[in-house]
């Protein structure tokens, strides 16, 4: 439900709403806007109603919030997109699009710095590189873990982007929170709830990826759980979904772009690389998705992808990433959005 006050509402009034709410038990959010305050409590909407908060001073109406997610919902708080700074490099709010770049997987210092070198030079806003990586199968490579982390701040240091890695377990939070700027949950694990709060009190951005049979609404309620953590700072990543199609690694759910934009106010990025499956769907794909509004792209790229140890065969050549980050420039650019 949503108590939104009447325009002179002050303080007091307004806290007294807060406890009331409080006190049954509901989460609430308070959003000071320009004319009024709104407050948002999630949960119980029956037990809010019978609290007959119409009659308290200050209050001008109590209204249901229709929507299953709530604070993802660009229906309780936020109107306009949400933009933030991540390390000073724009993301979200409609006219800037963040290029997320860089290998699959942290294999060695020498291939992440060189990576990162390429992507930078090519436009790339922040650096990927997982450290700790969920494999489908228990005997393929799991990634580097601690070492990756160090190796991936002094690819931070040495390029200046800021670093999106993988928290796969709660375990490793403390680690992962130390190196990331962005830390990202993983397709896999967007319905661990437990993992997505652990990711939400680390006060760092999170990027959360869409599970790979998972709705959009389902997606949205995996963000309400970090959101209600207290961060603000969550992009939204589509990856492909599954279907009974199997000549690509996953379906781009490119409809989702638009959907996600009229529902939320979070930003909304695109991974071609893990949805195609193939580096050469991975331009084209990129520039629909930058054509169709996304916020912003993450990419695999790679300096020697035959030898990768992950996902080579849908990474982009590092020689190749400053052509492709033009050409998907120039798609943002058709909406009026420019690298960030
Ligand atoms: C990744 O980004 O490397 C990854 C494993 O992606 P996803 O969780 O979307 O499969
Ligand atoms: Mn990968």
């Amino acid at each position: 439900m949503m108590i939104v006050m009447q325009p002179g509402a002050g303080e007091a009034e307004v806290e007294a709403v807060r406890e009331r709410l409080a006190a049954t038990g509901v989460h609430v959010v308070v959003m000071p806007g320009e004319l009024t305050t709104a407050i948002g409590a999630i949960g119980d909407p029956e037990g809010v109603v019978e609290l007959g908060l119409e009659g308290m001073a200050g209050v001008d109406r109590v209204v249901p919030i229709s929507r299953p997610y709530k604070l993802a919902s660009s229906e309780l708080s936020h109107h306009e997109p949400s933009r933030f700074q991540i390390a000073g490099r724009e993301v979200g709010g409609g006219d800037t699009f963040c290029l997320i770049a860089g290998p699959c997987t942290v294999e060695s210092a020498g291939q992440t710095l060189e990576v990162a070198e390429a992507v930078r030079a090519g436009g790339a806003s922040m650096l990927r590189g997982g450290a700790y990586k969920p494999r489908t199968s228990p005997f393929a490579f799991k990634g580097l873990g601690g070492a990756a982390l160090e190796i991936l701040a002094q690819a931070r240091e040495a390029s200046g982007l800021p670093v999106v890695t993988e928290l796969l377990d709660a375990g490793h939070a403390e680690a992962v929170g130390a190196v990331a700027d962005v830390v990202q949950i993983g397709a896999r694990n967007m319905q661990n709830y437990a993992l997505l709060e652990v990711a939400g009190r680390l006060g760092k951005p999170v990027l959360l990826k869409r599970g790979l049979s998972s709705s959009l609404d389902e997606l949205l309620m995996a963000a309400d759980y970090i959101l209600k953590e207290g961060t603000e700072e969550v992009i939204l990543c589509e990856r492909g979904i599954r279907t009974f199609e199997t000549a690509t690694r996953f379906t781009l759910d490119l409809g989702a772009v638009p959907w996600l934009k009229m529902h939320t106010h979070l930003p909304v990025v695109v991974d071609p690389s893990h949805a195609a499956g193939d580096r050469r769907l991975v331009e084209p794909m990129s520039r629909a998705a930058a054509a169709i509004g996304a916020d912003g792209i993450i990419v695999e790229v790679h300096q020697d992808p035959d030898h990768a140890r992950c996902d080579g065969p849908q990474s982009l050549h590092a020689t190749d990433f400053a052509a492709y980050a033009r050409d998907v420039a120039a798609h943002a650019a058709l909406l009026g959005k420019r690298l960030a």
